[in-house]
């Protein structure tokens, strides 16, 4: 029974939907009806105007924004909320910030919000377009989203706050409802945020690692800050010209404050740091070194095997990873079976202390004792006859000022093989992925330590 007192509004409002709404008051409470075109009314939804300011405070919105309907679609499980910028307030141009008058509005927008409860939650609205003596007719930016975002602001901090917390991306979708899209589309504008606020400066200790991408076909370059475990860049391939292409997200200055780079005995890096950062140390970094050493340990074993079996001798027969693995992590019977097979004047026995031995290198504190060191390993190595171990060596010479500044700074690649698991993780999410861009969005999404919030 609808006796109230029958309120029209919006009469004068070029901005007013077309279907003007009627607001009835009735026992207290104001309900709306949707009035259509023909003489047939639709009823938009019953509520009170308490819901009115609820969902206005909820949104972050307020005057001149109103709420003008809510609209709740049960089959749809849907909310969908109208808002409408009061008639007679001025509009800000968008370009200077002055206070217009509108021209009128643009066409209608819908923007997904949080959801409330489990219902999906869009906002609708019309923004009032200014109009500048300066800047023409120009629509007006919206408090709750960013100018081409089809979310809502508090919409998109909670999407990146779910992104980051759920072990996959899909797993995030799946929470949020949303296709992998329009996920892509968030980090890829939380990146961008994130690079904007990036702060730079005082960067000492940078490490450049490659990565496989597309199932080891092709190559990544990583730049990276060893002391605050970020990535700072990734480009593709791993060539002279990728690798100077990563220096680019720092400015000269910024370059000019790094000391050293912890870097593989790769060329074309080497080439890199040099004219990038001429005045830092080069740091071959030690776990690269161990993994050239236990490449080589493993090659004279797969050989002496060969050899062994060939005269029926089993010896070493599953015994890779005893020759690999840290010996502190064995088992009691791996370690006894690793003692015995130690004493057996094996070939691959002699490769291994090498290896072992070579350890010693990265505790020297001073670079005399550290040349001696190397200068007597590399002579007893060079007897050894075991030519992977040999080739390794020479290599190290080669290389061994680059080795030597490790006792200057202490500095390793661990920052970047710490990350690589996750790397590695969003390399399998990304699989089938088209472009390098969305590996490079979700790299720096993920390990960039980026502020990627938008509020
Ligand atoms: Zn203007």
């Amino acid at each position: 029974m609808l006796t109230g007192v029958l309120k029209e509004f919006g009469e004068s409002n070029r901005c007013a939907p077309d279907f003007a709404p009627l607001a009835l008051r009735y026992a207290g409470r104001e309900i709306l009806v949707g009035r259509g075109r023909g003489s047939e009314s639709v009823w938009t939804m019953s509520m009170d105007s308490e819901l009115q300011k609820h969902y206005a405070l909820l949104l972050g919105v307020g005057s001149p924004w109103e709420v003008e309907t809510v609209d709740l679609k049960m089959a749809e499980k849907k909310v969908e909320i109208a808002l409408k910028w009061q008639w007679g307030s001025e509009a800000k141009c968008p370009e200077c910030g002055r206070a217009c008058s509108i021209h009128d509005c643009a066409p209608e927008r819908t923007w997904r919000h949080l959801d409330t409860m489990q219902f999906t939650t869009l906002i609708r609205a019309r923004t009032p377009r200014a109009n500048c003596p300066e800047h023409g007719v120009k629509t007006m930016q919206v408090s709750w989203a960013a100018p081409q975002g089809r979310f809502t602001l508090m919409f998109e901090r909670f999407a990146v706050e779910v992104l980051l917390a759920s072990a996959s991306i899909s797993q995030a979708c799946e929470l949020l409802g949303l296709n992998w899209d329009t996920a892509q589309e968030i980090m890829r504008r939380a990146v961008e945020r994130g690079l904007e606020r990036r702060q730079l400066e005082g960067l000492k200790y940078l490490g450049m690692d490659e990565k496989s991408f597309k199932r080891g076909q092709s190559y990544i370059t990583l730049l990276t800050d060893l002391e605050q475990s970020r990535v700072l860049d990734v480009v593709e391939e791993r060539t002279t010209e990728a690798a100077g292409q990563v220096w680019n997200t720092l400015s000269s200055e910024q370059k000019q404050a790094v000391e050293a780079v912890a870097v593989d005995m790769w060329e074309p890096f080497i080439q890199t740091i040099e004219q990038q950062v001429p005045e830092a140390d080069i740091v071959h970094d030690k776990f690269h070194v161990s993994k050239y050493l236990s490449e080589a340990v493993d090659k004279v074993r797969r050989a002496e095997h060969k050899e062994l079996m060939a005269q029926g001798d089993e010896t070493l027969k599953g015994s890779r990873q005893l020759w690999l693995y840290n010996p502190e992590n064995f088992s009691v019977e791996q370690a006894d079976e690793f003692s015995a097979l130690k004493d057996l004047h094996l070939k691959v026995a002699r490769a291994w202390a090498a290896k072992e031995l070579f350890s010693k290198f990265w505790n020297y504190e001073g670079e005399v004792w550290a040349r001696r060191f190397f200068k007597d390993w590399y002579g007893w190595v060079s007897r050894s006859r075991l030519k992977p171990l040999i080739e390794v060596a020479r290599m190290l010479r080669r290389h061994l000022e680059n080795l030597l500044t490790y006792l200057r700074h202490r500095i390793t690649n661990a920052v970047t093989e710490g990350l690589n698991s996750k790397i590695q993780s969003l390399k399998a999410a990304a699989r089938g992925f088209r472009s390098f861009g969305n590996y490079r969005t979700r790299i720096l999404f993920f390990c960039g330590k980026l502020n990627l919030y938008p509020l």
